[in-house]
């Protein structure tokens, strides 16, 4: 609306528009109001222990629940957010509202709670003066305690490690972990393993067999290797079939994520889990003293 009429008017979505610039910009304009208008929630996925099944901690992913198209994966818009700045406040937002839910379930499923939390970051977050702060202040608001809050860092031609490592080193400070995302799929990754300070692979789903056959695992087991020389806790993702999971159990990982355990599910389903879990589905274990 306004003086300028139809010369330069925000486009709005319509079905099958998709992947253009227009599109795009479309979408910026929409994820501002989407951030006001709390159409953004967070999905819960299990990271558990291979040797019992038990969930040992839980990633928080954002979803965006759109008016006309329905749910809109992260991989569309965080892009979008990542171009536009938006995701410094989106990002900042993911992070106090994961930090409260997990609150939540200790107040409410104390010892059956997961005793850890993950919570993605951008690297166009990490480089945003504020962000040491803006985790500080989550973690102060829902007396979430920093051990056990795990950022996790996606390798990027865009970090300027130098920065990035003064910046992890501050979160460090914190008592925050740090673990690197998508582990092995970037170009940098050793250069990030050897410059960045880091507590956590999370070995990329490229490096499991797709189809779920779980015999070949040369390349997950030389990335193991790595991890423990490194002194790195590590996490296999993508984890679909039980051949996978018994793969990386025998060739001696220890944590994983993946459809097969369970897929990410909104806060209240993940929380109906933890208070009644399946007929044969165990408990929660603790990686991180309680
Ligand atoms: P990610 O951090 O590597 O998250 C894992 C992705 O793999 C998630 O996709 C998850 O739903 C999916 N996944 C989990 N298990 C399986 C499996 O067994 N098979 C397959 N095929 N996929 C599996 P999702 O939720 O679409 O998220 C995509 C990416 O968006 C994330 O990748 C992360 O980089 C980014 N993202 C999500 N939430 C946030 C956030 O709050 N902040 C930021 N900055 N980025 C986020
Ligand atoms: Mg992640
Ligand atoms: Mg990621
Ligand atoms: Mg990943």
């Amino acid at each position: 609306a306004g003086k300028h009429g139809g010369g330069s008017r925000v486009q709005r979505y319509r079905p099958g528009m998709s992947g253009t610039v227009a599109g795009s910009a479309a979408l910026g304009a929409e994820l501002q109001q989407a951030i006001a208008g709390q159409q953004m929630f967070l999905e819960y996925q299990p990271i558990v222990s291979l040797a019992d099944g038990r969930t040992a901690g839980v990633e928080a992913l954002i979803r965006w629940s759109h008016p006309a198209r329905g749910t809109v994966s992260p991989a569309e818009f965080i892009p979008v957010a990542e171009r536009t700045g938006l995701i410094v406040a989106l990002g900042g937002w993911a992070l106090h509202e994961a930090c409260r839910q997990f609150a939540a379930w200790w107040q409410e499923h104390g010892a059956a709670a997961p005793a850890e939390l993950n919570v993605n970051v951008s690297p166009r977050q990490l480089s945003d003066a504020g962000f040491v702060d803006q985790v500080a202040a989550a973690l102060a608001d829902t007396g979430v305690p920093a051990h056990r809050l795990t950022l996790e860092i996606t390798e990027s031609a865009a970090v300027d490690v130098a920065e990035a490592a003064a910046q992890l080193r501050a979160l460090r400070g914190l008592g925050v972990r740090i673990a690197l995302d998508d582990f092995g799929t970037g170009q940098s990754s050793l250069t990030l393993l050897h410059e960045l300070p880091v507590d956590q692979l999370k070995l990329d789903r490229s490096f499991l067999r797709p189809g779920g056959a779980g015999a070949e695992v040369s390349m997950p087991a030389a990335v193991l290797a790595l991890a423990h020389a490194a002194h790195l806790e590590i996490v296999a993702e993508g984890v679909e079939t039980a051949e996978q999971a018994a793969a990386l159990a025998r060739c001696g990982y220890r944590w994983a994520q993946g459809f097969h355990f369970a897929r990410p599910a909104p806060a209240d389903e993940f929380g109906r889990r933890l208070a009644r879990p399946a007929p044969g589905e165990p408990a929660v274990t603790a990686r991180v003293p309680r």
